[in-house]
């Protein structure tokens, strides 16, 4: 693996991570993602080149407004960081081929769902109705496997998700239901029961800690987005290494 390579897809993935921040923050209320600049919500000062370089900038300041000192969120650092780690972390996997950029369109989804999520707790049918052609067209330029299995994984990952939320009964809204069905066709089959798995586990967790910590009450909801994004993410780089296992341990 290239050293210099990755570290230039982790500087494009936080460049990028910043522009997907914006969107996740702006695409449900329905305002333009390149105008007006990005503003302190606080005080309204304009922000300049020195606030906008990804991570650095969320630093040098401590987290506050360089004019006001109110709180900056940590989400933007982390998505940020989230995005070019995620960026490295699929050239890792998988080299210097077309299934890197298809990694990479994956990991942008996940992140900006995950942020939209956690914030406005909805997934943007804009974003999934923007990226469900792009990744569709790089998937039957790059298939994984065959294409039955994209398919098919759209199907099972959408079914799956739709029978949870008829059985909650609005527990799962419907944004997470498009979302399984889009990461579904992407990451195909087999794979798509194992990001289920990991996105359920995931869940439980965090929501265990959340409810220990304080951070939640009982029955508040919490968004299932981003552990969908996480378990997608899992099972795209290792969830054939991960069936392989189970089934030689079965045999
Ligand atoms: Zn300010």
């Amino acid at each position: 693996m290239d050293i210099l390579l990755s570290f230039y897809l982790f500087v494009l993935g936080a460049v990028l991570g910043s522009f997907f921040n914006v969107v996740a923050l702006r695409v449900p209320l329905r305002e333009s993602i390149v105008r007006p600049p990005s503003r302190c919500p606080a005080c309204g000062a304009r922000l300049k080149g020195r606030d906008l370089i990804p991570i650095a900038s969320w630093l040098a300041s401590r987290g506050t407004c360089r004019h006001c000192g109110t709180r900056v969120s940590p989400l933007y650092p982390l998505g940020e960081a989230a995005t070019g780690l995620l960026f490295a972390w699929a050239y890792a996997t998988y080299g210097w081929r077309p299934e890197t950029l298809i990694g990479c369109l994956l990991v942008s989804l996940c992140v900006i769902v995950t942020v939209s999520d956690i914030r406005y707790m909805l997934i943007p049918n804009r974003v999934l109705l923007v990226f469900a052609p792009i990744l569709a067209i790089a998937r039957l330029w790059a298939p994984h496997g065959p294409i039955w299995s994209h398919l098919l994984g759209a199907v099972v990952g959408g079914g799956l998700l739709l029978l949870v939320a008829l059985l909650s009964k609005g527990g799962m809204g419907l944004g997470d239901v498009k979302l399984f069905a889009l990461l579904g066709g992407i990451i195909g089959l087999p794979q798509i029961p194992v990001a289920l798995v990991a996105a359920c586990l995931a869940g439980t967790i965090v929501g265990l800690l959340l409810l220990a910590t304080g951070r939640v009450k009982r029955k508040q909801p919490i968004p299932f987005g981003p552990f969908l994004a996480f378990g997608a993410l899992l099972a795209y780089g290792y969830g054939t290494q991960w069936i392989a296992a189970y089934v030689s341990i079965l045999s």
